[in-house]
């Protein structure tokens, strides 16, 4: 009887647990959406449903919160207050031509530093308007607090910060959660499992955008700020079947470690009942295809969590401040968590001691870290407490591996690669030349001198012969006359 009743209580437990784990896709949704068998709706239908809800949305709501005017004043205006440690840049422009402005905050904005990038990216919906407004005040308490506070300090000293407060400016002009295309940013990106189509230039310029940034710029880490609910989701988003499962990217156990950096320093999100510990993966919450975390990791080399910043999507601009000393620690941890944890190093020649653009994996995780192309610098996040086995590789370069027991705190780990022997026994290979235009010049003679001394010993044995054929013709010229002489 006993055991009936343990079982009968197991089972509504799980059925209770499964029931409420499925969470809301964001808070401000039709309570059918936040069912799991309706969670497979596709997008159109997705965003109809948002339509709707948008237009509820009064004019009202945005009382209190920066019009896209504000928010370039704002920016430019911390641009010039904290013009020390900060420069201001446009990655492109919305649609409608609004300039998707980026703040980055270092100590030497602008300049190549061995040190790693880290973003911030709001308001990626157009009706999520919390992130914007939270990241403005972001750069701000850095820039007023980075001579006093430590970490502060260590975010200017030691990471170039970028933040764009606003991919999706039409959006909030217009109170929806698509762009003035009315395309969901953060479904717009090419997809892993459902390629639909990855040609850049059929995306939405937001997303054209962000994806030329990342291709100009390496980042090591990112976050994108949302609001209807209130988690630290992290990849995959989608799954290859479209079914709402677990499904692990290869650093699963890295980005539990990162978004629960950020939910544990939230006032309040590890205590959720929908998430244990305030994070979920992406497809076991509801799967999603084109999103901006996934391409991120597969396609930038870059660690993007996606956070659910505040239930309520859009709630009263009085909820603001709040809402930042909610948040403010998780968004400076995270961002610090980029040098304060992990490994980083630099990679560099043993025979001409410079830097080799290489890249760092680590034995059994799929997945490849490039180091920087000046630097050789390497950023590779991981989750401490367990050992590793590193390995350095750069082609013409013997592989080097070196085993870690990861901690709580960062570890420097640099590399230092042997050059390959080369098929003639010499130990340089075309890798090591100290510039690329001398080792093309003595690749050129090498090979081409081998041809030269060919030619010449043609030419010579041609000589040889055409000298042989004038002295025999010489001789036969000489005796003719004999011969007519006898006839
Ligand atoms: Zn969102």
């Amino acid at each position: 009887m006993k055991l009936f009743f343990f079982f009968a209580l197991l089972v509504f437990f799980l059925y209770f647990s499964s029931s409420t784990a499925r969470g809301p896709i964001h808070s401000s949704l039709p309570s059918g959406f936040r069912n799991g068998s309706r969670i497979s709706f596709s997008d159109s239908v997705r965003r109809q449903l948002f339509q709707d809800k948008q237009s509820k949305l009064s004019d009202d709501r945005a009382k209190g919160y920066m019009t896209n005017s504000d928010l370039e004043e704002a920016v430019k205006e911390f641009g010039r207050r904290c013009s020390n440690i900060s420069r201001i840049y446009s990655i492109g422009k919305s649609v409608h031509g609004v300039p998707l402005w980026v703040i980055e905050i270092s100590d030497k904005p602008g300049e190549k530093e061995p040190e790693p990038a880290f973003k911030f990216v709001g308001n990626v919906h157009g009706d999520e308007p919390v992130g914007r407004e939270l990241l403005l005040r972001l750069a701000n308490w850095i820039c007023d607090n980075y001579i006093k506070d430590s970490l502060a300090r260590l975010i200017v000293e030691n990471i170039h910060l970028h933040i764009l407060p606003s991919m999706n400016p039409d959006g909030y002009f217009l109170r929806r959660r698509g762009n003035a295309n009315n395309i969901d940013l953060n479904r717009d990106f090419p997809d892993q499992f459902f390629p639909v189509n990855n040609d850049i230039n059929a995306r939405q310029p937001e997303t054209r955008a962000v994806m030329n940034w990342l291709r100009e710029m390496q980042f090591a880490a990112s976050a994108s700020l949302h609001g209807g609910a209130l988690v630290a989701n992290y990849p995959w988003d989608g799954t290859e079947d479209k079914r709402r499962n677990y499904y692990a990217c290869p650093d699963d156990d890295t980005f539990r470690f990162m978004a629960s950096i950020y939910s544990h320093s939230h006032h309040n999100m590890s205590l959720s009942k929908e998430f244990p510990g305030g994070i979920t993966n992406g497809a076991l919450w509801y799967p999603i295809y084109g999103g901006m975390q996934d391409w991120n990791y597969i396609h930038a080399g870059c660690f993007e969590l996606t956070l659910e910043i505040s239930d309520n999507k859009w709630p009263n601009a009085n909820e603001i401040p709040t809402l930042w000393e909610y948040n403010k620690m998780s968004l400076l941890n995270l961002a610090a968590s980029l040098v304060k944890t992990g490994i980083h190093g630099r990679i560099f020649s043993s025979d001409s001691g410079m830097p080799l653009p290489g890249s760092v994996m680590i034995k059994g995780i799929n997945y490849t870290v490039k180091a920087g192309k000046g630097f050789a610098d390497y950023h590779r996040l991981l989750a401490p407490g367990e050992r590793y086995e590193v390995v350095a590789t750069m082609p013409g370069y013997k592989p080097k591996t070196t085993r870690i027991s990861l901690d709580e705190a960062a570890m420097t780990l640099d590399f230092i690669l042997d050059p390959e022997v080369t098929t003639k026994g010499s130990l340089r290979s075309i890798n090591d030349c100290k510039c690329e235009s001398n080792c093309g010049l003595e690749f050129f003679w090498r090979v081409h001198s081998q041809v030269y001394f060919i030619l010449i010993v043609v030419s010579v044995f041609l000589c040889f012969l055409l000298k042989r054929r004038m002295k025999i013709n010489i001789l036969n010229h000489r005796q003719l006359p004999k011969r007519s002489v006898q006839v």
